[in-house]
């Protein structure tokens, strides 16, 4: 009777850790921290998903303003890693509070190391002067010295299984390697290499390919009427074929630019989940400029 007693007691133990063992892992499932909807494609891939993301930028909001939601402070509370870019709008106010406020999270700039671009502008951002330019990632070259860096701090955290994550990394460097390839090869085609852009988002692009940007937004303000004026006369010279915007900016400008000299208007989305279809979308573009 004892025996038995006993043995019922051990089997119900068992059954309640190994219950218990399932919530609390479930619960403790690891969370993640990112800006932007590209580095959480990134992270997706380099995990395998095994990742809950706190990714910070909703769809369509302008960087330059957004403040996070309290979920988004918990769940930052709640990471190992927050992989930051450094110098985007809404990071130069939040970051140092992120720091203030959690004790355990690791803050990773993924931009590190990586010479910037200067001279770029942020209209309604705090501090509204010209600063060095956040928008790194749009360049497959710089994005593949970001994703350096988060495969080396996965790795580190000995969160996952490295060979796994070798492979993953080996995955993803071969897409961005590709898309690489796409605008290398959209610059040798495109017969000309000047573009229009309301936001001047795609520096590193022009920089690291060679092709030429021309901002409708002027130092982080909006055109004057002039400057329109100005704008669609060189849109016209130079036989631009492509005004490129973004769904977080306005459009009207743009719009009026591309009636008056017969460009068309292309939206971009270069801070979208999709990086992958994103960027071979715009190569395609570059190459039929
Ligand atoms: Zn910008």
């Amino acid at each position: 009777m004892m025996k038995s007693r006993l043995f019922s007691l051990i089997i119900l133990l068992s059954i309640i850790t190994f219950f218990t063992g399932c919530t609390a892992k479930k619960e403790q499932g690891i969370t993640m921290s990112v800006s932007i909807l590209p580095q959480k494609q990134w992270l997706d891939i380099l995990t395998g998903k095994q990742v809950h993301v706190n990714c910070l930028l909703p769809p369509g909001s302008n960087p330059a303003t957004y403040s996070p939601t309290p979920k988004q402070m918990k769940e930052m509370n709640q990471s190992v890693y927050y992989f930051y870019i450094d110098q985007l709008g809404f990071e130069n106010v939040w970051l140092p509070k992120f720091k203030d406020l959690n004790e355990t999270t690791m803050f990773i700039n993924t931009t590190a190391g990586i010479v910037r671009l200067e001279g770029h502008h942020h209209k309604g951002s705090v501090e509204e002067h010209e600063e060095s330019d956040p928008h790194l990632w749009v360049s497959p070259k710089e994005a593949k010295k970001m994703v350096e860096i988060m495969y080396a701090m996965l790795g580190y955290s000995k969160l996952f299984n490295q060979s796994t994550l070798d492979s993953n990394y080996v995955i993803l460097q071969n897409d961005l390697n590709k898309l690489d390839s796409l605008f290398k090869d959209a610059a040798l085609n495109a017969q000309q290499k000047t573009f229009v852009i309301y936001h001047p988002a795609l520096a590193y692009i022009a920089h690291d390919y060679g092709f030429e940007q021309i901002s409708i937004e002027k130092e982080g303000k909006e055109p004057t009427a002039a400057y329109i004026k100005q704008l669609i006369d060189e849109v016209k010279s130079k036989k631009i074929k492509y005004i490129f915007i973004q769904k977080q900016f306005d459009k009207s400008n743009a719009q009026v630019i591309a009636e008056e000299s017969g460009a068309e208007l292309i939206e971009i989305d270069p801070l979208g989940y999709d990086y992958m279809a994103e960027s071979e979308k715009l190569a395609n573009y570059l190459k039929n400029l």
